[in-house]
C-alpha cells in the first residue's frame, strides 16, 4: 500500500502571514485532503534574531480564520511533537553528533572575521564567493587543541565533491546542480541552535512528510537539503514549488503593493472563503474556466499536475469580485455581526431585524463587507449632500414639480410596502404620461443622496415613510434655493 501523504506548513514567526504563505499553506492543506493525509502544522523558530512577538498568535489566527485547520501541530499531537522547533534543540544536537560521527559533517571554528578576510579576497578575485572548506579537513590534534581553546564553532556539512545533484520536482521537472558551486552549510550555529536547513530536514524526516510543498523561493536550498538527506542516509520527500506570487503591477510583492497580511484582508472586508478560493488559483488552474468553487470541489479537483512553474499576479479586482460574489450568497444573519460592529465604527445603531433588511439589500452590490458598511449611511442619517453630478442631472425645477406631486401620493399610502410603493409610481406615471423614470431618479437622489443603490422601491420601505418624506421635501427646498 502507499505511503500515506503527509505534508507540513513550516511558518516562521517572522511577522505576519502574507499571501504567500497562506498560499503555501493553503495548497498543503487541498493536497493533504485530495490525498486523504495529513497536514501538519509546524513552527520553525530557531532563528531567534528574527523573531517577532504577537507572530506566532497571528498565525494560528490567520490559518483558523481561512480554516486551514491542521490535523497535527502546535495544540494538536499527532505523536511527532513538539511541533515548535525552539522545543527539539537536543534532536537537532544529537543528529548532527551522528553526522560528525560518520564523516559527514564537520567542526568548524573559523571566526567571523577570517570568513570576512575571505569574502573580501574572493570578491577581489571576482569568483565565487563561500566558504574555503578550511576546517573540512583538520586533524583530530588541531580539533583537540581549538576545544582546548574553547574556540567556539559552527558544525557543517561535508559536501561532496565533484557531484551532479538531481531531484524531480512535482511542478518543475529535473532540476539538477553542481556540488562544487554548494557552500558547505552550517547546520549548528555558534550558539547552539541548528539552521533553517538542518531543523527543517531532520523534522521533514522525522515527521514523515512525504511531499513538500513551498514557495520557490527555497529551490536553491533543495539540492542541500538533498544531500543532507543522503548524509543522514533516508529517503528526501517529493519536492514541489509553487510558483511566485506578482503584485498587480508585475513586480514583486511588497506590503504596499498587495503582500498584505492575511488578517489586512479581513479587515479590509473580505470573506474567508472568497480568499481562500482566490488564493488556490494562484498558480493553480482546475481546468475549464472554473473560477468559483467551494472547499470541497477544491479539494476534489487538487492536484499538482495543473499547478504551472508561471508566475501568478495577484489581481485584486478578482479578488473584490470574488468576495461580491461570496457576499451575495450569504446568509445575512451570517454577515450582521462583521457589518454592525463597522456601523458602531461610524456611529450607526441598527436594531437586529433593520441590520438584516438593510444587509438584504446591500450584499448584493457590495465588494467588501467594508464597502457595504461605508454605502449605507442613509439607512441611518438623512443625506447631508447630494452627488453633484446627479444634482445636475436629476435636480431640476421639473423634478421638483414631480417630487412634489409624487409626495401627495406617497402620504396616501398606509401599508407601506415596496409593492404598494410602485404601484403608486406606476399609475402616477401613467396619468401623468411621464415615463416612471423621471420621478425614480429624483427620489432616489433626494433620499440617498447619490444615484446608485438598490431597488428604490425595497430602500423605501426599509428607510419607511415618515424619513421618505421629510428627505423629499428637503430635497424640493434645495432644488428651489
Ligand atoms: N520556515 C520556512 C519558511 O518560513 C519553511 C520553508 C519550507 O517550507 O521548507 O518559509
Amino acid at each position: 500500500m502507499a505511503e500515506k501523504v503527509r505534508v507540513r506548513f513550516a511558518p516562521s514567526p517572522t511577522g505576519y502571514l502574507h499571501v504567500g504563505g497562506a498560499r503555501s499553506a493553503l495548497f498543503n492543506y487541498l493536497f493533504a485532503r485530495h490525498n486523504g493525509g495529513e497536514f501538519l502544522l509546524r513552527i520553525e523558530d530557531t532563528d531567534r534574531s528574527r523573531f517577532v512577538e504577537g507572530a506566532l498568535t497571528e498565525i494560528y489566527d490567520s490559518l483558523r480564520w481561512l480554516g486551514l485547520d491542521w490535523d497535527e501541530g502546535p495544540g494538536k499531537d499527532g505523536g511527532c511533537g513538539p511541533y515548535v522547533q525552539s522545543e527539539r534543540l537536543h534532536i537537532y544536537k544529537d543528529k548532527a553528533a551522528q553526522l560528525i560521527e560518520s564523516g559527514h559533517a564537520y567542526r568548524c571554528f573559523c571566526t567571523s572575521e577570517r570568513l570576512a578576510g575571505v569574502r573580501a579576497e574572493q570578491e577581489k578575485a571576482g569568483g565565487a564567493t563561500g566558504y574555503d572548506r578550511r576546517c573540512r579537513d583538520l586533524s583530530p590534534e588541531e580539533i583537540e587543541r581549538n576545544h582546548k581553546d574553547g574556540a567556539p564553532h559552527v558544525v557543517r556539512l561535508k559536501i561532496p565533491m565533484g557531484r551532479t545533484v538531481a531531484f524531480e520536482d512535482l511542478i518543475r521537472g529535473r532540476i539538477e546542480y553542481q556540488s562544487d558551486v554548494l557552500d558547505d552549510l552550517v547546520l549548528i550555529k555558534a550558539d547552539g541552535f541548528p539552521t533553517y536547513h538542518m531543523a527543517n530536514i531532520v523534522d521533514d524526516h522525522e515527521m514523515r512528510i512525504t511531499h513538500v510543498l513551498r514557495g520557490d523561493e527555497w529551490i536553491a536550498s533543495t539540492p542541500r537539503h538533498v544531500l543532507l538527506y543522503e548524509a543522514f542516509g533516508w529517503d528526501a520527500p517529493a519536492f514541489a514549488h509553487l510558483p511566485v506570487i506578482l503584485s498587480p503591477d508585475g513586480g514583486k510583492l511588497s506590503k504596499r503593493k498587495g503582500a498584505a497580511s492575511v488578517m489586512d484582508y479581513k479587515r479590509g472586508g473580505f470573506l474567508p472563503e472568497a480568499l481562500f478560493n482566490f488564493l488556490a488559483l494562484l498558480g493553480w488552474a482546475p481546468g475549464g474556466d472554473r473560477e468559483k468553487m467551494s472547499v470541497q470541489e477544491m479539494i476534489e479537483a487538487f492536484s499538482l499536475e495543473q499547478v504551472s512553474p508561471k508566475a501568478s499576479v495577484l489581481d485584486e479586482k478578482k479578488l473584490e469580485w470574488m468576495n461580491g460574489t461570496y457576499m451575495a450568497e450569504r446568509p445575512s444573519e451570517s454577515l450582521a455581526g462583521d457589518v454592525t460592529a463597522l456601523w458602531k465604527e461610524r456611529g450607526y445603531e441598527a436594531g437586529d431585524d433593520y441590520a438584516i433588511k438593510v444587509i438584504d439589500l446591500l450584499k448584493v452590490r457590495s465588494r467588501r463587507v467594508t464597502e457595504l458598511a461605508d454605502t449605507s449611511s442613509y439607512f441611518f442619517v438623512d443625506p447631508a449632500e447630494y452627488e453633484e453630478k446627479a444634482v445636475k442631472k436629476h435636480f431640476n425645477a421639473d423634478a421638483a414639480g414631480r417630487l412634489a406631486l409624487i409626495s401627495k401620493e406617497i402620504e396616501g399610502i398606509d401599508d407601506f410596502t415596496h409593492a404598494n410603493i410602485e404601484a403608486v409610481y406606476r399609475g402616477w406615471s401613467e396619468r401623468q404620461q411621464l415615463s416612471i423614470s423621471s420621478v425614480i431618479h429624483p427620489t432616489r437622489l433626494a433620499i440617498s443622496g447619490v444615484s446608485a443603490g438598490p431597488g428604490l422601491f425595497e430602500m423605501m420601505e426599509v428607510i419607511g415613510k415618515e424619513k421618505v418624506l421629510k428627505r423629499i421635501s428637503a430635497a424640493i427646498k434645495f432644488i428651489g434655493n
